[in-house]
Formats: structure tokens, C-alpha cells, sequence
């Protein structure tokens, strides 16, 4: 908070630079505890006796809130299915000993291929 202001996050240095000071800014103009007072404020008003510009900073403030809340449960749900996954993981959901070496065997032939592929290439570019 001493290199950047709380509420709007500009740094100190572009106040001084304009001469105004930093510790003009925090307390005169973006001064965090009316901010909070503010908030407090609204929550404690009845939202039918909001001001438009209240009702405005109230939506706002309610629809930040809830995408928090979304994104929270977002998270939480991510981590419950990464669990799961964790969880899992010891069971061979689409692996198969007989089919791995399938695999390894397919690997060495297409390798193979390749190799054959390279050599016909390098002698149709040189002959
Ligand atoms: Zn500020």
C-alpha cells in the first residue's frame, strides 16, 4: 500500500511525478476506509431507499460477489474431479498389457517405415 494505491492500484510514483503527493491521494481521494465504509453502508441500507447511483454500485457489487462464488465453485469442482482422477488412476482405463505391446510393435514398424521413407527420399533428391 505504500507503492501502490489500495482502491484504484496506481503507483505512487505517478502522483509525485504530477505533484500531487501519494499520501494526498490515499487520504483525500481514494481513502480505502470510506470505501469500506461505503460498503457497509449499502448493506446496512434498505435497497428500496438506494439512490440510483447506490442501487448501480450495489448491482455491481452483488454480481462481482456471485461471479466469485462461481468461480469458487468452479475450483472446488475441478479439484473434486482431479481427485477423482487421482483417485483412479491405479485402475487401467484404456491400457492393456496385450495392447501395449501392440503398440510398441506398431511404434517399430512405423519407425521402420520411416527409416525406408528417408533412404527413397535422400536417393530420389541425389540421383
Ligand atoms: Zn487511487
Amino acid at each position: 500500500m505504500r507503492t501502490n494505491c489500495f482502491i484504484c492500484s496506481l503507483r505512487a510514483y505517478d502522483f509525485d511525478k504530477e505533484g500531487v503527493t501519494f499520501a494526498y491521494h490515499v487520504k483525500h481521494e481514494h481513502n480505502m476506509w470510506s470505501y469500506l465504509f461505503f460498503l457497509n453502508y449499502l448493506e446496512e441500507k434498505d435497497q428500496n431507499e438506494y439512490t440510483p447511483h447506490e442501487a448501480y454500485v450495489a448491482e455491481i457489487v452483488a454480481q462481482t460477489r456471485k461471479d466469485s462464488a462461481e468461480k469458487q465453485a468452479d475450483k472446488e469442482k475441478d479439484k473434486a474431479q482431479q481427485k477423482d482422477r487421482d483417485a483412479a488412476r491405479w485402475f487401467p482405463i484404456n491400457r492393456a498389457l496385450s495392447l501395449q505391446q501392440t503398440n510398441d510393435e506398431l511404434d517399430d514398424r512405423l519407425e521402420n517405415i520411416e527409416k525406408k521413407l528417408e533412404q527413397y527420399v535422400k536417393i530420389k533428391l541425389f540421383f
